[in-house]
């Protein structure tokens, strides 16, 4: 197919769209804002059936990288005072995997560029309109700024959903999640290992993991008026809660802390868009689920496998395909909406705590 395709975004979405689009484009060009090694994420959690998700779409090999690790299972104090303990062993594949988010993205990118896929790291795109025979994208990298043309664009930007939002689109917000990840290193490594810890308190819930070297990933997922009304704001706040966390204090017992946490907008969105012709959002930004479903990175994929192919039918001549696959985006994020409700009113501990009473009424939503 005689096309240039633009993809912004080579996040899981990005890089799945991209590899397919290579396979019937001329040229497939990826711009990712940050640097290649840049920019530090919070490592993020495969259940099993997002393990099996990648074999089926053709990535296992994405996940082959060893500082991957194992994981047994979930112990999850949420809705009453006790522990309770699922084990992966019982399921198959028999453990989930805790990602190194660095190296998963270093392996997406490789994977791209074996495709034929031109990945631009460090370009970011400050500007997209639709001319006569496509879309003209402003592009600013590190030789400066530059504009291209292209037939197809897939926005796989994440969350800031840039692209689609040049072209009018608005978000709709469901609440004002972030998650607060801070590292607390230098622990001896203990029989929890790679185990997910999920806790519900009065103010959010806690995501903690510890990986073998020593190092437990903590984030504690809140609504942005917590960290405001917090003196010491988005630290303080991790601090005072990491400490008072029944789970994850005594993993981070006798461990450093720098000082330092890195804070993620987290909130369920969905994009407002009648996507225009040779154009879509895939991923994050067209809906991003809340992380409690650990199934962010597994949908990237398919979204943008499946996201990637509408767009060549559509070219092809099947002019409702991007339109059906904006209809399947839409049901499962209602799905996954529907699911995210039932685990937030099983915690009904705090009926006066705003977090969970914003979460367990009708959800409210907002366009920004
Ligand atoms: C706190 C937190 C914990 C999570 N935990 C999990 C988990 O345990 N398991 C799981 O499966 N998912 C988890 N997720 C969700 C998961 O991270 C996302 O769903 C997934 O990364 C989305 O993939 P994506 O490709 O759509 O977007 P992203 O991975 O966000 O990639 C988007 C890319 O676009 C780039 N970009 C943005 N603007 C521009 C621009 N103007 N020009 C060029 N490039 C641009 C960004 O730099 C980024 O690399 C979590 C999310 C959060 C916030």
């Amino acid at each position: 197919m005689t096309a240039h395709a633009l993809v912004v975004g080579a996040g899981p979405a990005g890089t799945a769209a991209a590899i397919r689009l290579s396979a019937s484009c001329d040229v497939v060009t990826m711009v990712e804002a940050r640097p290649r090694d840049g920019l530090k994420r919070t490592g993020e959690h495969l259940p099993p059936a997002a393990v099996t998700e990648f074999a089926k779409l053709g990535f296992p090999d994405l996940l082959a990288e060893e500082c991957h690790e194992p994981s047994p299972g979930v112990r999850s104090l949420w809705g009453s005072g006790f522990a309770v303990d699922k084990e992966y062993f019982l399921t198959l594949p028999s453990s989930g995997l805790n990602l190194r988010r660095q190296q998963f993205d270093e392996a997406l990118a490789r994977r791209a560029e074996r495709a034929g896929v031109g990945v631009q790291f460090g370009t970011r795109l400050t500007h997209l309109q639709r001319d006569w025979e496509g879309y003209v994208a402003t592009l600013l990298g590190p030789d400066g700024e530059r504009t291209i043309h292209a037939d197809l664009v897939v926005d796989a930007s994440g969350r800031r959903a840039v692209a689609s939002r040049h072209l009018g689109a608005t978000r709709s917000r469901y609440d004002q999640l972030v998650g607060i990840t801070g590292r607390i290193d230098r622990l001896q490594p203990d029989a929890e290992i790679g185990r997910v810890h999920v806790e519900s308190v009065e103010q959010g819930w806690w995501y903690g993991v510890q990986f073998s070297d020593g190092v437990l990933l903590a984030t504690f997922m809140t609504d942005v008026a917590s960290v405001q009304q917090h003196a010491a704001r988005a630290s303080g706040l991790w601090f005072d809660q990491v400490r008072a966390s029944r789970l994850l204090a005594p993993l981070a017992r006798g461990g450093h802390w720098s000082g330092r946490v890195d804070v993620f907008d987290a909130s369920a969105q969905v994009l407002e868009h009648d996507a225009p012709r040779g154009f879509l959002a895939v991923g994050d930004a067209a809906a991003a689920y809340d992380p409690l479903s650990s199934w962010g990175i597994a949908k990237g994929l398919r979204d943008g496998t499946a996201g990637a192919e509408a767009l060549i039918r559509e070219r092809e001549g099947d002019a409702n395909a991007v339109a059906r696959h904006r209809n399947a985006q839409q049901r499962d994020f209602e799905t996954h909406r529907a699911r995210q409700s039932d685990f937030y009113r099983a915690e009904t501990r705090w009926p006066t705590s705003p977090f969970w009473r914003s979460r367990q009424g009708v959800w409210q939503q907002r366009s920004a």
